[in-house]
């Protein structure tokens, strides 16, 4: 087998077979092609969405309210309905699985990055299916910064957290097309996309299906955010007949986003998720080389410009002159601090702040170089 631990992503429309509920036989599909898959010892995560729609049928209301809290509502109803599903049919096969509902807040921090992840691994460890979503109760929906809003995202995140081989986003689109299917008939699918570029992010647009809540724009995101966290990513479609398996043992489906690191340390996966981040630095070329190709801290003499609004300790970005992210750290001073010491020697920093943290805005230890 070419992947050994995969995240599965089911959107709603493959797990309500497009209808306003959950569909039994679409849902008991997947499984058995994963229970199947489970007897080669691979280790399988999955991301369903699907929550707020089994909600809404439950309690029978079908036109949407706008109002959050009901959102909500529908969720919680909607998750446990979900659940009892998954369960029946898993338990048929003989395996166990474990809910996990997870927030954006709940992984900024470095402690739940590190909780989620070693409950995520203890599981797997016991032969356990986990299968997540976000917990829609307690998210912020206002704030984008703390939710991840879609389930394309989320799935990212944990391909990260658990470290995957792969990242499978299954849906009710075939892959990434040049164009809209829809509308032009000249509309190709694209197999392969060795590198997430302006290009590519313009054919994905921002199309979106009735019920799902990402459209293939969030899906190119996640699979920007996993690529560079050492997980491969395949968009495909949900329905094809056995698809998990042809995709596990590496036949062509849909569009193949490969891997663009090697295996990287989990500090530096989570620095690189940049969820916690709040602003950024732009620095000079010759700052670009010491960090890309000679392994060196940032000091302020190298920044540029300083964006956004951050304290000592947070998460930001580092781009470089045209404004292409380059890396992500922990920075060693305030966006305060570093507007009156960039382009300045390391040895005045105490005199122009009157207090020192270190000669680095950024440590190397502290830092991950896309
Ligand atoms: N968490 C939402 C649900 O379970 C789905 C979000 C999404 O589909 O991206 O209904």
């Amino acid at each position: 087998m070419l992947y050994k631990r995969i995240v599965v992503k089911l959107g709603t429309n493959l797990i309500t077979g497009g209808t306003d509920g959950l569909d039994e036989a679409a849902m008991a599909n997947l499984v058995n092609q994963i229970a199947n898959l489970r007897k080669k010892k691979l280790d399988f995560i999955l991301v369903s969405s699907g929550a707020i729609t089994a909600g809404r049928k439950k309690l029978g209301i079908e036109k949407d309210r706008k109002d959050i809290p009901f959102k909500q509502v529908l969720a919680s109803v909607g998750q446990n309905r979900m659940m009892n599903t998954y369960e029946k049919l898993f338990s048929a096969h003989g395996i166990t699985i474990a809910q996990t509902l997870l927030t954006k807040t709940d992984l900024t921090d470095r402690q739940g990055y590190l909780n989620a992840r070693n409950t995520l691994m203890a599981l797997l460890e016991l032969g356990v299916v986990p299968i997540v979503n976000e917990n829609d109760v307690v998210a912020i929906d206002e704030i984008e910064e703390f939710k991840f809003g879609d389930n394309d995202n989320l799935s990212a995140m944990v391909a990260n957290l658990v470290d995957a081989d792969l990242l499978l986003l299954l849906s009710d689109v075939t892959g990434l097309y040049t164009a809209d299917p829809a509308v032009d008939s000249n509309a190709e699918l694209i197999h392969e996309v060795k590198e997430i570029n302006a290009d590519i992010e313009k054919m994905a647009g921002k199309t979106r299906s009735k019920r799902a809540t990402g459209g293939m724009g969030t899906k190119i995101e996640a699979a920007k955010l996993a690529t560079s966290c050492s997980t491969s990513v395949i968009i495909a479609y949900g329905q094809e007949p056995d698809v998990i398996a042809h995709v596990v043992s590496g036949k062509k489906m849909g569009t193949l986003f490969p891997t663009t690191t090697s295996k990287m340390e989990s500090r530096k996966r989570w620095m690189l998720s940049g969820l916690s981040s709040k602003g950024g630095l732009t620095i000079d070329n010759g700052a670009v080389v010491a960090l890309t190709q000679d392994g060196k801290s940032l000091l302020p003499a190298g920044v540029m410009e300083v964006r956004g609004k951050f304290k000592r300790g947070d998460i930001i970005n580092i781009v470089n002159s045209n404004g292409t992210r380059i890396a992500c750290g922990i920075s060693n001073y305030s966006a305060a601090d570093i507007a009156q010491i960039m382009g300045q020697q390391s040895d005045d920093i105490l005199e122009i702040l009157g207090h020192e943290y270190g000669t680095e805005v950024m440590h190397r230890n502290n830092l991950a170089v896309l």
